[in-house]
């Protein structure tokens, strides 16, 4: 199966001649009619808000689109609080779902009013400390063990850092009822990258349970269940989507048999990351040489500073080059990026056209978890962001790192002033 890029070759080439690869490009109209279907396909449920992870995208215009199409956003850290605060978004409309939190973050999240999603039992009184306990709060549940989702095991909960067990989320309810709490929330995050249709539904039945249970049990209200991220992309050209319509049909059928009957007015709440933008992203690069030992090498100007998930997970991301698109994958390369680090691979053994120097190569699928994992390791610099609006113009949204912004934090030592007032290559 054919996978081709969301934007044609002729304008690649007329973006890279304004700015200089490399560059994380973003399709401003595949966002938004992600963004569009996610909502209808939950538009069951009348209080359904999806709080896209922040940390997938932090981009302020990328966050701005998605505000336009009537989602919130999920934070963790103070920065992606700030940022949220600059987009426009206020109070109910931005998650907090941190872990190990700092106080100061969590003091800021009460000042902004935000949903509050705990991650331990102990931060109970760490929040009390730190800006105060609010009448709505969400518990993030750990259920341990392991996951199932058919006869597949997903993952192993009882290994991950996140969230209370169950006879922690019965004690927190009840000390945050103490303390005044009046609506609960529920979250779980057990899978990433997940393209199994099971995989919403089976954690939406773990958590209607542990909702009716409490509601039952110790009388807890919910006003919230946070059915967070993970929902998956193809990645690979032989992969599908996730049908979202028919998830959410099925997460309907259970509301209707386990939340329904209590009368509790409980909104459904989704934090996806990478299912809304990633696929509406690409790592722009050029093939700057060519080297052939025991293997055949293609080298970008783009590295893994740019675009991390081969190198830390081994991920696929698929590559075409632009205007080779239609012809055969008849050689084998290895595409790799300049850093001191043999892991700095897109592609090992990667079937491609013939490419030539100069020739335009594109990263797919680097839309959510892309840019915002990148780092400075060996010196490199952050790429530039660019949107391609619906109408096909397009608009830088952040500027290439420069050697100054790399050097910015030495500005209060000795160096600073040399190392900034150095005459810089031309490029
Ligand atoms: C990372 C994260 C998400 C988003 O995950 P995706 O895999 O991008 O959907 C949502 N919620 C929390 C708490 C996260 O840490």
């Amino acid at each position: 199966m054919q996978k081709l890029p969301f934007c044609p070759a002729e304008k690649l080439r007329e973006i890279a001649s304004v700015c200089p690869t490399p560059f994380h490009l973003y399709d401003e109209q595949g966002i938004r009619l992600t963004a569009r279907r996610v909502r209808e396909a939950f538009s069951w449920n009348p209080g359904f808000r999806e709080y896209f992870a922040v940390k997938a995208n932090p981009n302020p215009h990328i966050l701005s689109i998605l505000k336009g199409e009537g989602c919130g956003v999920d934070c963790a850290s103070l920065t992606e609080l700030m940022l949220a605060q600059a987009v426009g978004f206020r109070g109910e409309e931005i998650m907090f779902s941190s872990n190990m939190t700092p106080g100061e973050e969590y003091r800021l999240a009460r000042k902004m009013g935000v949903i509050v999603n705990l991650d331990d039992i102990t931060h109970i009184d760490f929040l009390k400390e730190n800006g105060g306990i609010p009448e709505k709060i969400c518990l993030r549940y750990n259920p341990g063990g392991e996951l199932h989702i058919g006869n597949t095991t997903m993952g192993h909960p009882w290994d991950a850092k996140y969230g209370l067990t169950r006879p922690q989320i019965f004690r927190a309810i009840r000390l945050l009822q103490a303390e005044g709490v009046k609506q609960f929330g529920l979250h779980t995050l057990l899978a990433s990258n997940s393209t199994d249709q099971a995989y919403y539904p089976t954690i939406a039945k773990m958590l209607f349970k542990l909702a009716k249970e409490a509601h039952e049990m110790i009388g807890a209200e919910f006003f919230m269940i946070n059915l967070s991220g993970g929902i998956g992309i193809p990645y690979r050209p032989q992969e599908t989507s996730a049908d979202i319509f028919e998830i959410s049909r099925e997460v309907q059928k259970l509301f209707a048999e386990m939340i329904a009957p209590s009368g509790m007015n409980v909104n459904i709440a989704s934090e996806l990351g990478r299912y809304m933008t990633g696929p509406h992203g690409c790592l722009v690069a050029t093939a700057i040489h060519e080297k052939h030992i025991y293997k055949e090498y293609i080298g970008l100007d783009a590295c893994a500073a740019n675009l991390m998930r081969p190198a830390i997970y081994g991920a696929y991301h698929h590559i075409t080059v632009a205007g080779k698109e239609n012809l055969p994958n008849d050689h084998i390369y290895d595409v790799v990026g300049s850093l001191c680090e043999n892991n700095d691979k897109f592609a090992v053994d990667r079937p491609l056209p013939k490419i030539e120097i100069g020739d335009l190569v594109v990263i797919h699928d680097t839309g959510a978890h892309g840019y915002s994992m990148g780092y400075n390791y060996n010196g490199k610099l952050r790429s530039a962001e660019i949107l391609l609006h619906p109408d096909g113009t397009f608009d830088r949204i952040r500027r290439a790192e420069a050697p100054k912004d790399y050097f910015a934090t030495l500005d209060e030592t000795e160096f600073y002033e040399k190392l900034v007032n150095q005459t810089e290559v031309d490029k």
